[in-house]
């Protein structure tokens, strides 16, 4: 027997109908890329997305097209992105941070139409789109003061396009498992892939990171998701954020710590979200100039294993409760999140620290697991690695165009390609991407956790660890240091730090010291690089 309740697509637009309907004064907040702070409010900011998918409609653009932005966390990109997928067609963020050839690859691969760019990528964008045919127009994301000179033929303004365009467009009317946003992995290995999420998805999404234990959204909240829109959708705050009826304060172009602090305190942001390496930036400006931030009460940290000086300093310096969440552009993102059980919450905070710094829990609507390389379940004793695998109606069922083949088990779940653990808590804890562990006798070792407490001596500014070859043991720890600005070189002193808090057979085999550690495209560490880069000393 079926149930008789109500067929209610599950189509995004709805969020922002939402928003306009029932939060129509809540703000969203820009440091635009022009420079001056700007403020809309969601009625507004509906309005102009309703402009913008009539400006689409107006070229044609039909459900299933492919329509691309390349763009900062700004109001506008907000209204591109609703606009774009009101209608049906799937908003394509591209990654500013990925190579020129990488971005032509994904403009090709997904054919993208049209192009919202900010002013900011318009040299990128020239050198690219000579490569790429599919491309008619670009809509450049500023008025017409600013609007700069480009060679780009079919170059717009959108603040022209948009007073030409009418507020009379409808939204929504096709099926909840229309797509409607499509982000590429950054293609560690390989081209990247791209993850074709769904308005289902990303509506159920938005239900699940709405939990009090995960984003927790609600009208008193002021959020600043440093993480950008073109990073698994801002891990679901520009939904999220309307969806509760939350100020949202849009960092645009810049994400260094002077910047990040101005805007805390200004707009008295509540939360907040960002890799780690955003984090260290604003650690290292609020203890220069002696500053603290009040109204920040909850920081989630993400994308890369949050080290515990990290989480210590936001705790005993300024107050400020460190959530630290897993996932991945192929979870839509939000995967784990290391909310405390009652019972963890109970020991003294030194002893809770072992928590903390695991991945912790799925909310409702993520199932996880561990499996061998045999595809056998792995206990959860806290000790066993096992590939993290995870199932669910937010998680990728296949990459676009069918790239990578089949990637589902035989019971449906996705293969993270994360090592892992998953205690008698429940809380999993990544010890390594499958490709960065390091293999040495047999055993595995984990180089986020030699980082984690390598990067906690206080002269050192990043720490990698990458396998070196080992005649006898295959591979060896190599720990990679970049040290704080003026401090000098002395092993000794990073193997010693490291003594008593990994096993002996952990200890790195040697020390090197870096100029320069890179990071990718997200913000992480390039560990491909890094070993690139040291490739005569791995290699023996
Ligand atoms: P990319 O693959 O381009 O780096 P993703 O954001 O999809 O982009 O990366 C997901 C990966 O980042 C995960 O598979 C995991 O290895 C790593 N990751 C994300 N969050 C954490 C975390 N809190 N701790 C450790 N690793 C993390």
């Amino acid at each position: 027997m079926q149930g008789l309740m109500q067929d209610w697509p599950l189509t995004v637009d709805k969020i922002l109908d939402h928003a306009k309907n029932w939060h129509p004064h809540r703000e969203v907040v820009t440091r635009s890329v022009e420079g001056p702070i700007v403020r809309i409010s969601y009625a507004d900011l509906h309005a102009r997305a309703k402009r913008v998918s009539s400006a689409l409609q107006g070229w044609g653009v039909k459900t299933g097209d492919r329509i691309a932005t390349l763009a900062w966390n700004t109001g506008r990109h907000m209204e591109v992105w609703y606009g774009i997928m009101g209608i049906g067609a799937v908003c394509h963020t591209l990654n500013p941070r990925l190579f020129p050839e990488q971005l032509a690859y994904i403009i090709n691969h997904a054919e993208d139409r049209i192009i919202f760019v900010d002013m900011t990528f318009l040299p990128l964008l020239e050198a690219v789109l000579p490569h790429c045919p599919s491309v008619e127009r670009v809509v450049v994301l500023t008025d017409e003061w600013h609007m700069p000179a480009t060679k780009l033929p079919k170059a717009e303004c959108y603040e022209l396009v948009l007073a030409e365009a009418s507020e009379d467009v409808t939204w929504g009317g096709f099926d909840e498992k229309t797509a409607c946003g499509l982000c590429y992995t950054s293609g560690t290995t390989g081209n990247p892939k791209g993850v074709l999420y769904s308005h289902r998805s990303n509506f159920i999404h938005t239900l699940l990171g709405m939990q009090s234990t995960v984003l927790g959204p609600s009208p008193k909240e002021v959020i600043l998701p440093v993480v950008p829109m073109f990073h698994a959708n801002a891990w679901g705050i520009a939904f999220a954020g309307p969806a509760a009826g939350s100020k949202l304060v849009m960092p645009g172009a810049r994400m260094d710590g002077a910047a990040i602090y101005e805007l805390i305190e200004a707009e008295g942001v509540t939360f907040s979200a960002a890799v780690p390496t955003v984090w260290q930036g604003l650690l290292a400006h609020l203890r220069e100039h002696k500053l603290k931030i009040p109204t920040v009460k909850r920081v989630l940290i993400g994308g890369s294993a949050v080290p515990e000086s990290l989480i210590r300093a936001f705790n005993d310096e300024f107050d400020i409760e460190v959530l630290q969440g897993w996932g991945m552009t192929e979870t839509s993102p939000i995967g784990t999140l290391s909310n405390l059980t009652p019972e963890l919450a109970a020991l003294p905070y030194d002893q809770q620290m072992k928590w903390r710094i695991k991945q912790g829990m799925p909310p409702l609507g993520v199932e996880l697991k561990l499996k061998n390389y045999a595809g056998q379940d792995m206990p959860h004793d806290g000790t066993t690695y096992g590939r993290l695998m995870v199932r669910g109606p937010t998680i990728a069922g296949a990459y676009f165009k069918g790239d990578g083949g089949e990637i589902l088990d035989n019971e449906g779940y996705f293969d993270t390609g994360d090592v892992s653990t998953i205690d008698e808590h429940g809380f999993m804890q990544i010890t390594d991407r499958a490709k960065d562990v390091i293999k040495s006798g047999g055993e595995w070792i984990s180089s986020i956790e030699i980082e984690n407490i390598a990067v906690g001596h206080p002269k050192v500014e990043l720490a990698a660890v990458i396998g070196m070859h080992h005649p006898k043991w295959d591979e060896r720890p190599l720990l990679v240091i970049k040290l704080k600005p003026g401090e000098t070189e002395d092993k000794q002193e990073h193997l010693a730090f490291l003594e008593g808090k990994i096993a002996k057979w952990w200890m790195p085999d040697d020390v090197v010291f870096v100029d320069d550690i890179p990071l990718g495209a997200t913000g992480k560490i390039d560990k491909k690089l890094v070993r690139e880069r040291l490739k005569s000393f791995i290699d023996g």
